[in-house]
């Protein structure tokens, strides 16, 4: 059978507008026919740093709030949980939800909020590079989990969606160490793919209403892209996406693994789609750390050396505040703080670009070779 995707436009984060096309989504999927009276629903947004709704880095908390209402329709309970890419403890995830919307909007919707930051580890039995990870506590004790990707482009993956959301429930710190165990784009990605499989939710819904693009997951560009998305595939909801922004799901390394593993489809075309998406969206500019299409179209003998040159490294420019959290979020610690600002030891960098994406100064940029500038 064809895995359903929805795909609807949204232009603003109003509640009035809001509410009915995610309702109408939960109907057009039947999701309402899953949800029972008394279950425990996880909802999975992303929160990957301390950052205000309009920068559009988080999953926006109008958007969390009008999939936790239909939720509460079918009279289940409401749970939201993360963790973000630096340190995990309750005083920081309190600090993360309320400048990032999410206590006042709780409050006021009647969800919970987890704060108290246990996790486990756990083995993945069908994982096929990580085979071993820790895993937030509440994951392991909710009876429906709905994944809340927000739509962005990614320095070290390309496009950030349903699937990469999946690695926000291994616990802060943690996450540096798998990049260190996956140093390679491809590694990292099967990663993902397996994370998401152990977790397998129930449903996935995309916020890409203000979406980002350029140097995401955190430095890029606000894009009001009007776009919501949902299915009960993470896998299939990607590949629609993706392939609507321009970017064909077959270049990202993550999709065409799940593709091979049988997981998901390996094309749009492959799947129902129901609803109406936003038209327009196929300009999406990538992040300047992922673009390296050009290497695969390169006589096989050339791309190795093409690789090493073409891979781009980080830079601290200025503006550094010599707060840290780069060094905090480097799986290698090669950056140190010298002079009140951060310096990175390129012997030891593994080009993951965990500092890029955590910086909160954005100042962590991104360079290559002038001939492989584009
Ligand atoms: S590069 Fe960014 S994260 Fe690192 S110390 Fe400077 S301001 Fe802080
Ligand atoms: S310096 Fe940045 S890119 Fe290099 S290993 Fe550390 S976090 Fe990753």
């Amino acid at each position: 059978m064809r895995d359903a995707v929805w795909l609807g436009r949204c232009p603003a984060y109003d509640e009035g507008t809001l509410f009915p096309q995610i309702n109408s989504a939960f109907e057009s999927l039947g999701v309402y026919d899953s949800l029972k009276p008394g279950m425990a629903v996880v909802l999975k947004p992303n929160l990957i740093q301390a950052s205000k709704p309009a920068a559009a880095i988080c999953t926006h908390p109008a958007f969390t709030a009008a999939v936790g209402r239909c939720v509460k329709r079918a009279g289940a309970h409401v749970l939201i949980a993360e963790s973000p890419g630096g340190p995990y403890t309750p005083a920081l995830m309190k600090a993360i939800y309320r400048t990032c919307g999410y206590t006042d909007m709780a409050e006021a919707c009647g969800f919970q909020l987890y704060t108290a930051c246990k996790s486990r580890q756990v083995p993945l039995p069908q994982g096929q590079r990580c085979r071993q990870v820790s895993i937030l506590e509440p994951f392991f004790q909710r009876d429906f989990l709905i994944d809340l990707p927000k739509l962005k482009t990614h320095g070290m993956v390309g496009y950030s969606g349903a699937v990469k959301n999946m690695f926000g429930a291994v616990p802060g710190l943690q996450k540096p160490e798998v990049h260190c165990r996956f140093p390679q784009q491809e590694d990292f990605s099967k990663a993902l793919v397996d994370i998401c499989q152990y977790l397998s939710p129930d449903l996935a819904v995309m916020d890409g209403i203000w979406a980002m693009e350029g140097d995401g997951p955190t430095g890029g560009t606000r894009r009001e892209a009007g776009l919501l998305g949902a299915s009960p595939s993470p896998y299939a909801l990607d590949v629609c996406v993706s392939q609507l922004i321009g970017f064909p799901p077959g270049s990202l390394a993550m999709l065409g693994e799940s593709a091979r593993r049988g997981l998901g489809p390996a094309s749009a075309q492959e799947v129902e789609v129901l609803g109406q998406p936003p038209a327009g969206l196929g300009d999406f500019k990538k992040a300047k750390a992922a673009s390296t299409d050009f290497v695969d179209k390169l006589p096989a003998p050339l791309r190795p050396l093409a690789k090493k040159l073409s891979t781009p490294w980080p830079q601290i420019q200025k503006g550094c505040v010599g707060c840290g959290k780069c060094a905090e979020s480097c799986p290698k610690q090669a950056i140190t703080m010298a002079a009140g600002r951060a310096k990175i030891d390129y012997g030891a960098c593994i080009r993951c670009f965990c500092c890029h994406e955590m910086c909160p100064q954005h100042v962590v940029g991104v360079r290559r070779l002038g001939l492989f500038r584009w």
